[in-house]
């Protein structure tokens, strides 16, 4: 069982880089000549700086991806005027240390990550020069390509390790669907598409390259962000930026606080692990709130609901409404055979209660305030909502309460 949060709309903006870049081709030669000299170094600048981001917050997986498009771009137009025979090969070479880079996370120091990931690269080039023309001819345009393929001017062997990579981060991206996955997808085809053609088109590689660099840097920012404001388990936003949004809030707005009910004795029960399962369910459900309410996780196994601009009598029909699909929702359990030993141990106790056996169920109570001239401040609005909620447990639980409410809105 698993609820994928992937945040689709910022990663809609990281095309406009491209298309800026296109866009900017598309006018280039009309650009004043000082222009065209500068073009060459903005791949550099970009690097400089986010080489300098990478240091800073220790990422040197970027670092290296970084690394490795900036050395192609800069040895690109030597090659195509010294050594055509190698422009294959680097191209092959370029794809494998991208996706090895990609794929390969942060584990040990920074030093010895980076000095890694360059010994890596530099030991593929070794081998090309190694190699030398005849060696790689011998292993490279082995397959004559025909037709539009041809025109290209890439060999088959490049084309199948490029079409690979774009294969890997592709689907690293709709796995993850981090910042830093858009920012790694977005690198490669960038560079993926200008540099067969930058031998011929030393501008355009530039532009692209400086794009693709641009990209990674993005996704860094974007992935600090990222961390900063989401929590990790539920994808729901955090409480960082349930503040943020309670600063920019309007006059009239309802909040409600969500609690799973007697989750300490579920997670006893089942084991911690179902318990997380459980938080992400109740997250699915809480964002799927109907009415234009805000699902954000407020800590532990607690939920806060925002509805801008509605009352709260207004928000009550949607919040039963979630309230009534949490309550109705069957988890199935995920198999997961290679569980923690102390976890085995703990369900051999428990007689393997919960799993594989009859479906498992959970309901939560709701607490329910909104903002008025008695209640200005978030805080206050807060601390409303918590009040009713602890009315909505001591009335018997799955159930939402307002707060000031003398009727209560029971469990149907
Ligand atoms: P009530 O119905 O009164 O809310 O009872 P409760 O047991 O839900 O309340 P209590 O506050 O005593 O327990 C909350 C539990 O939530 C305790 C803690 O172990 C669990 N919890 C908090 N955060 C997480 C989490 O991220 N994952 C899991 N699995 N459990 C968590
Ligand atoms: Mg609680
Ligand atoms: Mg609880």
């Amino acid at each position: 069982m698993r609820y994928p949060h992937i945040p689709w709309l910022p990663l809609l903006f990281y095309p406009a880089l491209p298309v800026a870049a296109a866009v900017g081709l598309l006018f280039w030669r009309e650009w004043p000549p000082a222009l065209t000299l500068i073009v060459p170094f903005v791949p550099w600048a970009m690097a400089l700086i986010g080489a300098a981001i990478c240091l800073m917050y220790q990422r040197s997986q970027t670092l290296a991806l970084m690394l490795c498009v900036l050395a192609v771009t800069a040895a690109w137009p030597t090659l195509a005027r010294e050594a055509p025979w190698a422009m294959g090969a680097v191209l092959a070479w370029w794809s494998l240390v991208y996706t090895i880079n990609a794929l390969w996370s942060e584990r040990s120091s920074m030093l010895i990550d980076v000095g890694l990931r360059i010994g890596l690269m530099a030991a593929g080039v070794a081998a090309i020069a190694l190699a030398g023309k005849d060696g790689v001819g011998g292993i490279f345009s082995t397959i004559a390509l025909q037709g539009m393929l041809a025109r290209l001017g890439v060999p088959a062997e490049a084309l199948v390790a490029l079409l690979a990579t774009g294969l890997t981060l592709t689907l690293l991206l709709l796995r993850y669907g981090r910042p830093q996955q858009a920012g790694q997808w977005l690198g490669f085809v960038c560079m993926a598409w200008a540099l067969p053609r930058g031998a011929a088109h030393p501008i355009e590689l530039a532009l692209m390259s400086a794009a693709s660099l641009t990209a990674l840097c993005i996704s860094l920012a974007h992935e600090g962000f990222h961390m900063a404001f989401r929590d990790e388990l539920t994808g729901l936003p955090g409480r960082r930026a349930l503040n943020e949004r309670l600063q920019r809030m309007g006059r009239v707005y309802t909040l409600a606080m969500a609690d799973v009910d007697h989750f300490k004795a579920f997670n006893d029960t089942h084991g911690h692990d179902v318990g997380d399962q459980v938080l992400r369910m109740v997250a699915s459900q809480l964002r799927r709130v109907p009415g234009g309410g805000h699902a954000y996780r407020y800590g532990g196994e607690e939920f806060t609901l925002v509805f801008p601009g509605k009352t709260a009598a207004e928000a009550m029909p949607h919040l039963e409404t979630v309230r009534r699909a949490i309550e109705a929702y069957q988890m199935r359990l995920r198999d997961k055979p290679a569980r923690p030993k102390a976890d085995q141990i703990g369900q051999r106790r428990r007689g393997n209660r919960g799993r594989g056996s009859r479906p498992l169920r959970v309901t939560v109570s709701i607490g329910v305030a909104e903002r008025s001239d008695a209640l200005r401040a978030p805080d206050a609005v807060i601390k409303a909502a918590d009040q009713a909620l602890y009315k909505a447990k001591d009335g018997g639980r799955n159930q939402v309460c307002a707060y000031g409410a003398r009727r209560r809105s029971a469990a149907a």
